[in-house]
């Protein structure tokens, strides 16, 4: 098909994928302990259903030890073309009233060419993406297409068992994750770098047992105000991270301006940033530490005494390059060796979760590139992402030679994925399923 032919294809399959993303954003399909489990279980179905009406004959869910089914399916494409794995997820994050929404999340609403609602853009906008992929081929697309839709993803996934249960599912020559989005609408981007997570517990001890605040407060070390002045030396007064042997560098990409990034975060008024660089460098090339829980006696149970001991949950993004153990063993290093007043610590290991960097250059990448450039019409430059995706690390692993494109709907500008109204760009999910449909036949055409 001609690239204006394809467009013109998918512009005329527009008003259905949008129907089919209304519908599936109106199925709650909250895969968190504690909610009810027979919107997860129809959305799988109806994913099940609509994988089939696009061609996906075998699309099924498939079984699993626990948790909610991946779904999983096949179209055998022309005898020697290449092999592409779509991925998207079909549950979402909670959406309580708490967050302050301003219509109800799971009644899908258009606005100014939005759709709002939970899910609209994380990641049933990438579902869609990927259904209209199909369909602009009539279901026979010019390459192998094997579909992979998690059910678990916002919460403890279980498609990392799966894959390296089945890696056999998952030999292509490409993995195309439809699950991230472009800094703004309109001007694309691949993403290229994500940073890993690694943490720790740390307690802090400096007595035995308590001790009356008036009798001994003065002489005797607190343990929270020990620990407080042992978290405070992890980062500078500018906010960068002061651990030695933690790494951090520079990004060459796109990035976001301070007004954009502000716009999202919604800091409290005179609050300011943190950290040195630009936000992209902040945010994706170099690392960051947060205190992420902290065990102590509550204000309801205080009294005049002072604390034996207290601890904290310390999270640390690294960056791609790094070797999660070692950026672990840093952050320890620096806790067991910056106490104030001779305080006791100890420290457990919790996670390490390496960083991904997605190979470039390759044919796909190159592909994927050239596909968007035509979608757009404007050439895409690379962005990173602050979160971590493991399951891209278990992927790698299952099918070592393939390359990875990671993109997707969830513009960073406007769509608020997580949080209250949630959206999604309906000219974007448009131009996404035209990139995706112009790559396949890109990779295709290498044969
Ligand atoms: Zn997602």
């Amino acid at each position: 098909m001609t690239a204006s032919s394809l467009s013109q294809k998918v512009a005329r399959l527009m008003p259905g994928v949008i129907a089919d993303l209304k519908e599936l954003v109106a199925i709650p399909s909250i895969a968190f302990p504690g909610y009810p489990a027979e919107p997860v279980n129809a959305m799988a179905a109806r994913t099940v259903e609509l994988l089939q009406a696009a061609g996906v004959a075998n699309a099924r869910a498939m079984d699993v030890p626990w948790g909610y089914p991946p779904i999983y399916g096949e179209i055998p494409g022309p005898p020697g073309s290449p092999t592409v794995v779509l991925y998207a997820h079909y549950d979402v994050q909670p959406a309580p009233e708490s967050q302050g929404w301003s219509s109800d999340p799971f009644t899908p609403t258009h606005r100014d060419g939005r759709i709002f609602g939970r899910g609209a853009s994380d990641d049933k906008g990438g579902l869609v993406t990927h259904l209209g992929t199909l369909r602009a081929f009539d279901g026979e697309p010019p390459c192998t297409v094997r579909v992979i839709v998690e059910g678990m993803e916002e919460t403890e996934s279980n498609l990392e068992e799966f894959v390296e249960a089945h890696s056999e599912l998952f030999e292509c020559d490409m993995f195309v994750i439809c699950d991230m989005g472009n800094l703004r609408v309109g001007e694309p981007v691949v993403t290229t770098a994500l940073r890993g997570d690694v943490s720790c517990i740390v307690t802090v001890s400096t007595l035995d047992h308590p001790l009356h605040s008036g009798v001994f407060g003065g002489a005797a070390p607190d343990a929270l105000m020990s620990l407080a002045r042992l978290l405070s030396s992890l980062v500078d007064d500018a906010g960068d991270v002061a651990v030695e042997g933690v790494t951090g560098g520079s990004w060459e990409g796109a990035t976001q301006s301070e007004e954009e990034f502000l716009a999202g975060a919604e800091l409290l008024p005179g609050v300011s940033l943190l950290g040195t660089g630009t936000i992209a460098d902040r945010l994706w090339a170099k690392p960051s530490i947060n205190a992420i829980g902290l065990d102590t006696t509550s204000i309801a149970g205080s009294s005049n005494v002072i604390l034996p001991s207290a601890r904290a949950k310390i999270s640390m993004r690294i960056v791609p390059g790094t070797s999660p153990a070692a950026e672990l063993d840093a952050l320890v290093a620096h806790l067991e060796s910056h106490a104030p007043w001779g305080a006791q610590v100890s420290v457990e290991r919790i996670k390490s979760a390496p960083a991904f960097h997605v190979p470039t250059g390759g044919p796909g990448d190159t592909a994927a590139r050239a596909a968007l450039a035509e979608a757009f019409g404007s050439e895409p430059s690379e962005v990173g992402s602050g979160g971590s995706i493991p399951l891209l690390q278990t992927l790698h692993e299952a099918c070592p030679s393939a390359e990875f494109v990671l993109w997707g709907p969830e513009d960073m500008d406007l769509a608020r994925i997580h949080a209250s109204d949630e959206s999604v760009d309906a000219a974007e999910i448009e131009r996404m399923v035209l990139a995706q449909a112009l790559l396949l036949e890109r990779l295709a055409a290498r044969g």
